[in-house]
């Protein structure tokens, strides 16, 4: 398709991410459809092909936003990193990988909240017809002729299977489908890799269409406002390397530009917090004081351990020497370091017995690394990584623009352990991460814990450790909440409460953050919208 520069669509959608690539996906496949996808970043970056390039791009400022949150006291006044993908795919293209439906119970909760079309009922279908299943697993839940390749290695290595084995001594089963029929339980990590290749929503369902006449993608072209005629959303105004560009939508404009810049748009077009916009010189559009609110996101320890067992981790097998026959093994066979999802092994676990559905999420990283000027770098010292933490955390945040300047990044407030039942929840689940490490099957690894240490033992030592050390697993949810109470800013339908031809379709929406990692649930939540557009249309 030619020039975007004053044409008109019939649609369009702003950021090419984990929701918005799988929207402009499936409006464009009914060639009747005219639609502009916009995604500020560029259309690809080499990392974001391999597997470990996560690691490359989480300080990389050609593919991500590279936002930081305001110090807070949980924080220890410290400025968390907020990595979020700003190129072709979104996050998608940058995350760790792992992939995480969440449980039946998060879905029936948003339906339960008012969401009629959105318990785990009605959204499975949209889980399925998203993937490509490549394991075994109950075709009543998994799927097998969608775009997004999934996988599940099988857990050959003798530390993944040592943890098997000790989370068996302390009660937790080993299930290795916990996006299947349940949840809870110890497996290794499905993953958005296949054939050594990350599975962005760029490469699955971007590069198979790119040819589509009816649809024009334009990277580096940054939304700076949504164009209205009265309370109905006709367009967006962008600028593509500093030049002024405007779109018109002749059905709809659908808002994918994720948890921290969709509710920024929404502001920056006037719609938001009356005294807030007004201070800040932006004409009211529509009241809407949800903007930008119902933060969450999971606040995350990672304990980490010596391991005296020589051969075992990446801390021997991947440096020096050991990097070369990696790469090696890499480029042979996809498999191995480069070829990993960020957390091989993860477990979904009860705080207590008699809960309906695990709560708190161990995850396993092989290895020890530290902070470097580029990013984590593999440590010296052979050990490994246990994050845990609740999975539904209650703390809530806002997100809010400090200027009308669309360049500038907006503020984001956590508030992380504001709800006390957070920390209550996150020393428990570091006490069993403790139980597992511990656990008569990890002897032969001679285990050494090196933080928390065993010097701190009381909840008040554990969390003092938590305000220095712990960071975000990068899930930010909730900015434009779905929901019918005041404070929500979509509808079940995600249509923009109170503005016609607007919709937001990403992890924004979210009224709760989901039980685990949030790709999954985005690239749903991406199917569902254009599902709902499309019925719109023909009806
Ligand atoms: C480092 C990292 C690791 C993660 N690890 C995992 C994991 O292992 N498993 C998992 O399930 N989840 C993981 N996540 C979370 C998951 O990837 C995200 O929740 C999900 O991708 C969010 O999808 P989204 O569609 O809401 O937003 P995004 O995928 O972030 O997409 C938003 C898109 O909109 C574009 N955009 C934004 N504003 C504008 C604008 N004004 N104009 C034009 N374009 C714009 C952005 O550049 C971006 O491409 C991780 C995230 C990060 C950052």
């Amino acid at each position: 398709m030619q020039a975007s520069e004053g044409q008109t669509y019939d649609y369009i959608v702003v950021g090419a991410g984990s929701a918005g690539a799988v929207v402009a996906n499936r409006l464009s496949a009914d060639p009747r459809n005219k639609v502009l996808l916009l995604e500020a970043g560029p259309a690809d970056h080499f990392w974001t092909r391999i597997p470990i390039g996560y690691a490359k791009l989480l300080n990389n400022p050609a593919a991500n936003w590279l936002y930081s949150a305001e110090p807070e006291p949980a924080t220890g006044g410290r400025r968390l990193p907020v990595p979020r993908g700003r190129v072709l795919g979104g996050s998608s293209a940058i995350n760790g990988q792992a992939f995480v439906r969440g449980q039946a119970q998060d879905f029936d909760t948003w339906a339960q909240l008012g969401n009629r079309g959105w318990s785990y009922r009605d959204v499975l279908p949209f889980f399925k017809r998203m993937e490509s299943y490549e394991a075994d697993g109950d075709d009543e839940f998994r799927g097998r002729g969608g775009p997004l390749r999934v996988t599940n290695p099988p857990p050959r290595d003798p530390l993944f299977q040592a943890l098997i084995k000790a989370a068996g001594e302390v009660g937790i089963r080993h299930n290795p489908d916990y996006n299947g029929a349940a949840q809870d339980g110890i497996a290794m990590s499905q993953a958005t890799i296949a054939s050594g290749r990350r599975m962005s929503t760029a490469q699955c369902y971007l590069a198979p269409i790119r040819k589509r006449p009816n649809l024009r993608i334009d990277t580096g072209a940054l939304a700076e406002a949504l164009m209205f005629d009265g309370k109905r959303c006709v367009g967006v105004r962008y600028s593509v390397g500093g030049m002024p560009r405007e779109a018109r939508a002749a059905r709809e404009v659908v808002v994918s530009g994720g948890s921290i810049n969709s509710p920024q748009l929404l502001e920056l077009s006037g719609i938001g917090q009356p005294e807030r916009l007004r201070a800040l010189g932006i004409e009211v559009r529509h009241a809407l004081p949800g903007v930008g609110e119902n933060l969450r996101d999971h606040y995350a320890p990672r304990t980490r351990w010596a391991i005296g067992r020589k051969g075992i981790t990446y801390n021997d097998r991947g440096r020096g020497l050991g990097l070369v026959g990696q790469a090696l093994r890499y480029a042979f066979t996809g498999k191995g370091m480069l070829g990993m999802v960020a957390a091989p092994m993860r477990a979904f676990v009860f705080s207590r017995p008699g809960l309906e559905a695990p709560d708190l999420l161990l995850g396993w990283v092989p290895m020890l690394t530290e902070p470097g000027p580029k990013g984590p770098k593999i440590s010296r010292q052979s050990g490994m990584t246990c994050y845990a933490h609740p999975m539904r955390p209650e703390s809530k945040g806002h997100i809010h623009i400090t200027a009308a300047d669309p360049r500038k990044p907006p503020a984001i407030h956590f508030n992380f352990l504001s709800a006390p039942v957070d920390a209550e929840l996150t020393v428990r689940a570091i006490r069993i991460a403790r139980s597992i490490m511990t656990a008569p099957a990890m002897a032969p690894l001679e285990l050494k814990e090196i933080f928390p240490g065993t010097e701190r033992n009381t909840d008040d030592e554990i969390l003092d450790w938590v305000r220095r050390a712990a960071e975000t697993t990068y899930h930010p949810v909730g900015t434009c909440k779905m929901g019918s109470d005041p404070m929500a800013v979509v509808d079940a339908e995600l249509k923009v409460h109170g503005i016609a031809g607007l919709r937001v379709a990403d992890a924004s929406i979210m009224p709760t953050l989901t039980s685990g990692n949030t790709n999954a649930p985005s690239i749903m939540i991406g199917e569902k919208a254009a599902d709902m557009v499309l019925r719109d249309a023909r009806a």
